[in-house]
């Protein structure tokens, strides 16, 4: 009987169809092999890294089967529990990825087990020297290849690394140099981030002999708290490693390797531990509690209004799920904006509180993913890709502000952690919580069809009003000549905030690239007869472009509908914002953040602390700034130009809009201070910012929901869109014309496809951008057919990827 496995190959290319591959199990491993486990295999001429996905016995060997290769090694890594496996099995089905590339995401590269092959010179290098003292041809060149690998050893240099630097004739070289036996190519197996460890003592007797200063030493230390690391130990006591050394040579104490773990709460102070909750909070939090309990497979939306005390409730059932012993994750939308959070969660869990995102150092994250491991760390705070801690007992998952599209990944795995979040769930039998002030349509149209659970906080916390939002119609402001960027109606407040020493925020909802040709009289923007999104402005073409149907018209002199010449492109930036209140208010103390100013690691959480300790009075920002603030000292909003996102090219524009209105309006006004919104517009009567204005959700959900319906957009049907790159543009929109053509021919009548058009963001890294977005009632269905196109036709463009639920149009 032959024991086998199925091994799954790590890293192998996205286009790559088959990752799963049959080996053998030598009896030696039979036993220590366990699903999910990382192996090392034999691959081609390779050894790579894999892990098992099953494994099962064959009474014989079938002739054909002579092939069959043996695991290598396991690396003794703790690897995935089959549930987990089984989650990434659907995630691959569900995003048409191969389960390797879905692996390689949920396992990031710097965890798993890294294998380089390295030039090794053998011993009888002497002889190879000798040689190169000889009149050889190539002498010279030997000479710096020889000199090259001998440096620093005992450390060998790498095969890549030596091949990318002697080029074509240093191959031929190593391959000569291997021939002539002088060196050998060997393979590195090595965990890529490593655990940090330092020497700690321990105290075993105390044997008889010991001088009264030994015997000293040797009390402190049974009695010192554990562990205790020997360099502390020798300061705090003034000795010496020798004399330990000796000690431990006498059997009086032992000395040995201490995993220290890289924490990267250690300097998070906590704040504030569970509070009680108010009546309104504790009914929501009973039928939280009853579905916890009895979970039905569906998720629970809790929709609260900003300041309504949906934090509450999720560290109230976090703590719940950890006395049931399980286990819990939290997420947020960017880590860097939520150091509050990251306090509340310290003071409640403690050390049982791990944190992942994409900012913490490779030692940090290692350790954390061990933490989470071991069941050390019960609860997970982190970003999007958080969603992929190995927490074992997995029961309860949080989607904070659940509506923002960062939970979506726009690259690589195009994952969305809100999907994924559902599938584990399901698996598991634990629950979902999305919470937002402003859910998704998608999500609401979803709990209004009672398929999920609807629970919402309509009211802030202690009956604190929303505060009132005073409406600056931009064409009057220029009718009464000020073109400025800031209205007088803003202008005055920020005077009043700055005079009473209380904090402003203003926010710029730009997207760098697209450009809007918008009227100045009549704040229409000039947009697709057929699409209903917003023209996006060219100006090196000089032309306007529908960016999901491929419109085009030249940009109008006269608007189309109050025949004003006061049309234009239209764009401001933080930068000039900045430049520009400087100048209105002397003296007056500005911090900016957006993209420039936040590209360092934590760049975003320091900006926050600075505002929050009261060293600027005005916060300029990009839509980040909205997300999920809570500054006491902030009593003004003030929105420059709230219908920039309205004519962005996505049918989401009008909800982005009215979520970043009321999100943005949700910063004022969250202590005893009151607050106020300014929102300048060129559209003051569009629905998004009306309905924005009188903090009416409903209103605008049963408006969107027609539009959508009218178009079958989500939530009545489901979107994907294929994403067509390479460096010929001709090239580019012919492939995507064959593919799409052959995908509506061979796809049900129900499929319907807008393009294939460029995309807005043309050209990115010198490739050309081409997009389609596919619309079904069940976009389940045509995925079979997307799949084998996308293996037909994948090899003959440099990329072409698909975007299962897509909310990135560009
Ligand atoms: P949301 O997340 O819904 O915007 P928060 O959870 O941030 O709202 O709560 C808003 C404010 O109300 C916070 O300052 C929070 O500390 C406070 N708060 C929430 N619940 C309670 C409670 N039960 N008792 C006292 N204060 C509360
Ligand atoms: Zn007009
Ligand atoms: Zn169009």
């Amino acid at each position: 009987m032959l024991l086998c496995a199925d091994i799954l190959i790590e890293a192998l290319p996205a286009h790559v169809e088959q990752t799963v591959f049959t080996y053998s199990v030598p009896p030696a491993l039979a036993k220590e092999i366990k699903i999910g486990m990382e192996v090392i295999v034999p691959f081609g001429k390779q050894t790579r890294v894999g892990y098992l996905l099953r494994t099962y016995r064959k009474n014989e060997i079938p002739e054909n089967d002579f092939k069959i290769k043996a695991v290598q090694a396991v690396t003794g890594k703790q690897g995935m529990d089959e549930t987990y496996l089984k989650w990434l099995a659907y995630v691959s089905k569900y995003y048409l990825s191969s389960f390797s590339q879905v692996v390689t995401t949920a396992i990031p590269r710097r965890l798993s087990t890294r294998i380089r092959k390295l030039v090794q010179p053998l011993p009888n290098a002497a002889e190879f020297w000798a040689t190169l003292q000889q009149r050889h041809p190539d002498a010279t060149s030997m000479q710096e290849l020889g000199s090259y690998l001998i440096a620093n050893t005992p450390r060998w240099k790498t095969l890549r690394g030596t091949e990318r630097k002697f080029g074509a004739p240093g191959k031929k070289l190593l391959s000569y140099f291997q021939k002539q036996g002088w060196i050998e190519i060997v393979e590195e197996i090595k965990s890529q981030a490593s655990e940090k460890t330092q020497l700690s003592l321990e105290f075993i007797t105390l044997p008889d002999t010991a001088s009264a200063r030994q015997r000293e030493l040797l009390q402190a230390l049974r009695h010192a708290p554990k562990p205790v690391l020997l360099q502390d130990f020798v300061k705090q006591h003034n000795t010496t490693p020798n004399t330990l050394k000796r000690l431990a040579e006498a059997g009086a104490l032992q000395i040995q390797e201490t995993q220290i773990l890289r924490s990267p709460l250690e300097h998070v102070r906590g704040e504030k531990a569970l509070q009680a909750l108010t009546s309104l909070q504790q009914q929501v939090m009973a039928q939280v509690l009853q579905h916890l309990e009895h979970p039905t497979g569906q998720p629970i939306l809790l929709h609260g209004v900003t300041g309504s005390g949906k934090t509450e409730i999720y560290l109230h059932a976090l703590y719940q799920i950890l006395q049931r012993g399980d286990t819990g994750m939290f997420l947020v939308p960017e880590i860097g904006l939520t150091s509050q959070m990251l306090r509340r969660c310290r003071a409640v869990f403690g050390h049982q509180v791990a944190i992942l995102h994409s900012e913490l150092s490779t030692g940090e994250y290692l350790d954390e993913w061990q933490r989470i491991e071991k069941g050390e760390a019960r609860i997970v705070l982190g970003a999007r890709s958080a969603i992929f801690a190995p927490l074992p007992r997995l029961k309860l998952i949080i989607l904070d502000e659940e509506h923002e599209n960062a939970y979506k990944q726009d690259s690589g795995l195009r994952y969305d952690a809100r999907v994924l979040a559902l599938m584990r769930m399901r698996l598991t039998k634990g629950q979902v919580i999305f919470g937002s002030a402003t859910p998704r349509i998608e999500a609401y149209y979803q709990a209004q069809e009672k398929h999920w659970h609807y629970l919402s906080l309509p009211t802030r916390v202690h009956a604190r009003p929303m505060p009132p939002v005073v409406l600056v119609d931009m064409r009057q402001e220029q009718a009464r000549e000020n073109f400025s960027a800031v209205s007088h109606p803003l202008k005055r407040a920020l005077e009043e905030t700055l005079a009473r020493k209380e904090q402003a925020i203003l926010l710029l909802n730009r997207r760098g690239y697209s450009n809007s040709w918008l009227c100045r009289d009549c704040g229409e923007a000039v947009g697709c007869p057929l699409c209903s999104v917003g023209l996006t402005y060219h100006r090196h073409e000089h032309v306007l472009k529908c960016h999901y149907c491929d419109y085009r018209i030249a940009p109008p002199q006269h608007c189309p509908g109050c025949h004003s010449e006061k049309i234009q492109g239209f764009g401001l930036g933080t930068q000039k914002l900045e430049e520009l209140l400087q100048k209105l208010f002397k003296g007056c103390r500005t911090l900016r953040m957006d993209r420039d100013t936040t590209t360092e690691k934590n760049a975003h959480s320091h900006l926050l602390q600075r505002f929050g300790r009261g060293e600027a009075d005005i916060l300029i920002g990009t839509q980040m700034v909205a997300k999920g603030l809570d500054f006491p000292r902030v009593t003004l909003v003030g929105i420059l130009a709230a219908d920039m996102a309205l004519n962005l090219p996505d049918f989401r524009a009008a909800e982005r809009t009215f979520q970043l209105l009321t999100q943005a309006a949700g910063r004022a006004g969250r202590s005893d201070l009151e607050g106020r919104i300014v929102l300048q517009t060129y559209a003051p009567e569009h629905p998004a910012i009306q309905f924005a204005l009188k903090h009416d959700y409903e209103g605008f959900y049963n408006e969107e929901l027609l539009e959508r319906q009218d178009l079958h957009y989500p939530p009545f049907g489901s979107l994907a869109r294929l994403l067509f790159a390479h460096p010929q543009h001709d090239k580019t929109h012919a492939v995507a014309q064959r593919m799409i053509q052959e995908l509506v021919e061979r796809a049900d009548d129900d499929l319907w496809v807008l393009g294939p058009v460029d995309a807005p963001l043309e050209q990115l890294q010198s490739l050309y951008r081409v997009h389609a977005l596919i619309k079904h009632p069940e976009i389940k269905r045509i995925k079979p057919l997307l799949r084998t196109l996308l293996y037909k036709y994948g090899g003959q463009l440099q990329r072409i990827s698909l975007d299962i639920d897509p909310y990135s149009m560009l």
